[in-house]
């Protein structure tokens, strides 16, 4: 908290109870929350705070390095108020995004082809796949499919049994 009033005070930013609120959920969030989420979380206490004031302070936040957008493609922007370096693991299946720490992730040298065409802000590593939970979770979609083939054999046994 004390970097978000440092900053605000910084930037001469008017520091709000709800520009407050906004920052501390994406901080203790641990999850990288959509706006759409934040804006719940807020709504309760500042009834009259709408989606778009939510989404704006959040914008702004990161234009004042307060928080990081997490790289995704063509999904709404996710929020991440842990700027030191980190990778992410994204679960495609329930969107959940993990944060993990690896030397040599961390070290990553950018190839010259492109530092020397690009100026580079930042780079990151993105894992994708299915996370530890949901590959528990939830039988396969093909089991699904046999237990239908199985109920329908089943009903025309019964179909059968009851000529
Ligand atoms: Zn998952
Ligand atoms: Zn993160």
């Amino acid at each position: 908290m004390e970097r978000f009033l440092q900053r605000c005070r910084q930037d001469r930013i008017r520091i709000t109870p709800q520009r407050e609120a906004i920052y501390r959920v994406v901080k203790d969030a641990h999850e990288h929350p959509y706006a759409q989420r934040v804006y719940r979380k807020v709504k309760p206490r500042f009834r009259s705070i709408s989606f778009d004031t939510v989404n704006r302070t959040l914008e702004l936040f990161v234009r004042m390095g307060l928080l990081k957008t997490v790289e995704g493609s063509g999904q709404p922007k996710r929020f991440d108020a842990d700027l030191g370096s980190h990778s992410h693991f994204r679960c495609t299946r329930c969107n959940t995004i993990f944060d993990f720490s690896y030397g040599p992730y961390e070290r990553l040298t950018v190839p010259r082809k492109i530092s020397t065409r690009h100026s580079v802000r930042s780079v990151s590593v993105v894992i994708e796949g299915i996370c530890e939970r949901c590959s528990r979770r939830k039988p396969a979609p093909k089991e699904g499919v046999h237990e239908s083939v199985r109920d329908m054999r089943n009903q025309q046994k019964r179909r059968k049994i009851g000529k």
